[in-house]
């Protein structure tokens, strides 16, 4: 679901801002997640190509990302994380998503409002909410993915 690409000035400034140094492969993380809802780290990786040698640097990059605000983290499946950019220049996805159950895309539902929960209920301290709808996306539905989901579970 990409269709822009962030410009150089854009992701100096934002990094800037926070202060952290602009370097190719905090540009290109944040270049890479830019048009998109949230993304997990490997196709995240898969998108930055050669600016990160490895899938190791793009997780310290979104780590350090995470840390200065820049990008939000949703976790929506056990021990998978997804990654969206939390700037005002990008859709900030704060609304519900949609998960594929086979091929673990997943797809903004921004009409699909989120409650508006108070910072704390009780004694218990909210630091986020996340709505996600499961189930089969079309391409699966479809059988287009199967290759793929082949490949990804072997
Ligand atoms: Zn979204
Ligand atoms: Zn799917």
């Amino acid at each position: 679901m990409r269709n822009k690409e962030m410009n150089r000035e854009t992701s100096d400034r934002l990094l800037r801002d926070k202060g952290l140094r602009s370097t190719p492969a905090r540009r290109s993380v944040l270049s890479a997640m830019y048009g998109s809802g949230p993304v997990r780290e490997e196709e995240i990786a898969a998108r930055v190509g050669s600016e990160c040698p490895d899938q190791a640097t793009v997780y310290r990059t979104l780590s350090k990302l995470v840390d200065a605000g820049l990008v939000r983290r949703h976790r929506f499946h056990n021990r998978v994380w997804y990654f969206s950019l939390n700037i005002p220049e990008a859709t900030e996805c704060t609304h519900a998503h949609f998960v594929c159950e086979e091929c673990g895309q997943c797809e903004c539902l921004d009409t699909t409002s989120v409650p508006d929960l108070p910072p704390s209920i009780g004694n218990k301290l909210v630091t986020g909410v996340e709505v996600v709808v499961n189930g089969i996306c079309g391409h699966c539905r479809s059988g287009k993915a199967r290759n793929h989901d082949q490949r990804r579970k072997a």
